[in-house]
């Protein structure tokens, strides 16, 4: 495609917070695009091979329900489609979450957008931003046949990595005090695989360890999930990691590469040595890597682990986080859990989804602005759709009146259905 296009809100990346926002956004009454550069919509939800929503509910002991809007009209959509798209189950942490399958995932997201009105790119890469000042006048995406310039009075970043932030020169901050991420995974489903069986982390500590007394190499992490899906002899398994040292093409590479042949390597151990899994074959790696941590916004408001291990609620809230810190910081040992009171959850300000340099930048899903042990709860996609939810609203009610006053986005956000 060539030429111009003018709209309200641009909505950079159609993960579960972008397509959140578009909504949000276009109900709100703003002309919306959205553009994504894979195939399909639905991000890490779709693309990694990630199994269940975290955060629609409370962790933990009984679990209240804290995130709606446009996350129920999603799971409706794809109840629609099929009943059995999703299932509630608690998790062998003890935590309610909404187990889904990824294929009707994508076609949900499509049917959304279009029963929202609004008109999204797929196949479409940002590659370039146009600022004058401390504002984004237009963003230059690229498809297979040529170059076109999106111009919009507000852009939402939901691309996970704040790659449009990044190229607008906005600040961003990159992981912890010591400068590290998080462990990028890729996860891989395997089918034919004896469920009744025993696959807890302990299960898969004991097959990777004789895995590797028997010299099967690189078997990295030792404890890890295998998740089983409902009704199937399918499972996903959470193992083959990295840690990602930057997002440029060669260290990109390094860590697909990596991780895709550690796949093999686990999948012989568990043949070997895992009761169940002796006729297990593999389905699908990925299809791409999954990042928890990348680059964030440096935002008008940081969120603190003090926010979320004390469930603070703020009178700017305009989303609600109900997951503990989840940290994946070693690639041989498995996730540490920060602890917080059960049937509680913590707001998410405004000013976390503001960019601290650019006025017309919002930053939603994986980009809020929070510190590394905050950003470890709010990184999960019951977050991510509220935060989607929030920062389209937002940008809409500042594309309609110059500025997103808090108790108009708030007053939105009520409007459509979210819980805040
Ligand atoms: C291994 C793993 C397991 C996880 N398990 C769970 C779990 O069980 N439950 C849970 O709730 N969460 C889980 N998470 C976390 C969760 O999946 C993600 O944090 C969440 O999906 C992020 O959503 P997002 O919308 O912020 O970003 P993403 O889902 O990353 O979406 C960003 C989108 O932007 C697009 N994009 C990027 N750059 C550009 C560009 N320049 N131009 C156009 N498009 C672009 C990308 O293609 C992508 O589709 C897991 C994460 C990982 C990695």
């Amino acid at each position: 495609m060539q030429g111009e296009y003018f709209v309200d809100v641009l909505v950079a990346g159609g993960g579960t917070s972008g397509v959140s926002a578009a909504v949000g956004a276009s109900q709100a009454g703003a002309n919306v695009l959205l553009v994504e550069r894979s195939a399909y919509l639905g991000g890490e939800g779709t693309n990694a091979g990630v199994g269940a929503l975290c955060a629609v509910y409370t962790c933990g002991d009984n679990p209240v329900k804290c995130v709606a809007g446009v996350c129920d009209l999603v799971l409706e959509e794809m109840h629609r489609l099929s009943p059995n798209s999703t299932e509630t189950i608690i998790s062998a942490a003890g935590n309610k979450n909404i187990q889904f399958k990824p294929e009707y995932m994508k076609v949900a997201l499509d049917n959304l957008l279009d029963k929202n009105n609004v008109r999204y790119f797929l196949h479409t890469n940002i590659i370039d931003v146009k600022r004058e000042g401390n504002i984004i006048r237009s963003v230059t995406c690229q498809d297979d046949e040529g170059r076109f310039t999106v111009h919009a009075k507000v852009f939402v970043d939901a691309t996970g990595d704040a790659n449009v932030a990044h190229m607008a020169g906005a600040k961003t901050l990159w992981g912890d005090e010591r400068g590290q991420v998080m462990t990028a995974t890729l996860p891989f489903r395997l089918c034919g695989v004896d469920t009744s069986k025993d696959m807890t982390p302990s299960a898969v500590e004991r097959a990777v360890k004789a895995g590797k007394d028997a010299g099967i190499p690189n078997l990295t992490r030792e404890r890890g999930f295998i998740l089983k899906m409902t009704g199937s002899q399918e499972v996903i398994v959470l193992l083959p990691s990295v840690i990602p040292e930057g997002l440029n093409a060669e260290e990109l590479t390094r860590m697909e590469k990596f991780t895709r042949g550690q796949a093999l390597y686990y999948l012989e151990a568990f043949r070997r040595f895992m009761p169940g899994m002796e006729r297990a074959e593999l389905t699908m790696i990925g299809p791409s890597i999954g990042f928890r941590e990348t680059r964030r916004l440096a935002g008008r408001y940081m969120l603190t682990a003090d926010d979320v291990l004390n469930r603070r609620k703020s009178p700017e809230g305009v989303a609600r986080g109900g997951w503990k810190p989840e940290i994946h910081s070693s690639l041989n040992e498995a996730a540490t859990y920060l602890d917080v009171p059960g049937a509680s959850y913590y707001d998410i300000p405004l000013g976390c989804l503001q960019s601290v340099d650019t006025e017309n930048l919002y930053g939603s899903g994986r980009l809020v602005c929070a510190d590394s042990q905050a950003m470890a709860a709010s990184r999960v996609m019951g977050t991510c759709f509220a935060t989607g939810h929030a920062a389209g609203v937002a940008a809409a009610v500042q594309g309609e009146t110059g500025k997103a006053d808090v108790e108009a986005v708030r007053k939105e956000l009520i409007r459509q259905g979210a819980l805040i």
